[in-house]
C-alpha cells in the first residue's frame, strides 16, 4: 500500500488515459485496465484515492446516473 504518493501524480495519470494502463483497482482489488483515478467517499472524514478499472467505472457511473 502505497497512497501517499498519489497526490502529486495528476499529470502522470493524464499521460496514462492516453495508453492502456495495467494497475490495482482500488474497488475490485484486481489488476485490471484502469479508466481513471476516483477518489471513493467511505464517509465525510474517509476517502480512498485510486485507480479504477473500466468495469468498475462503468458500475459506478450508472449508480451515479441512477441517484
Ligand atoms: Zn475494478
Amino acid at each position: 500500500m502505497a497512497w501517499y504518493n498519489l497526490n502529486s501524480t495528476d499529470d502522470i495519470v493524464k499521460e496514462f488515459c492516453q495508453e492502456r494502463v495495467i494497475d490495482r483497482c482500488i474497488f475490485c482489488g484486481q489488476h485490471e485496465e484502469i479508466k481513471t483515478t476516483m477518489t471513493i467517499y467511505f464517509s465525510e472524514f474517509e476517502t480512498n484515492t485510486g485507480p479504477i478499472c473500466k468495469r468498475c467505472y462503468h458500475a459506478n457511473a450508472k449508480k451515479a446516473v441512477m441517484k
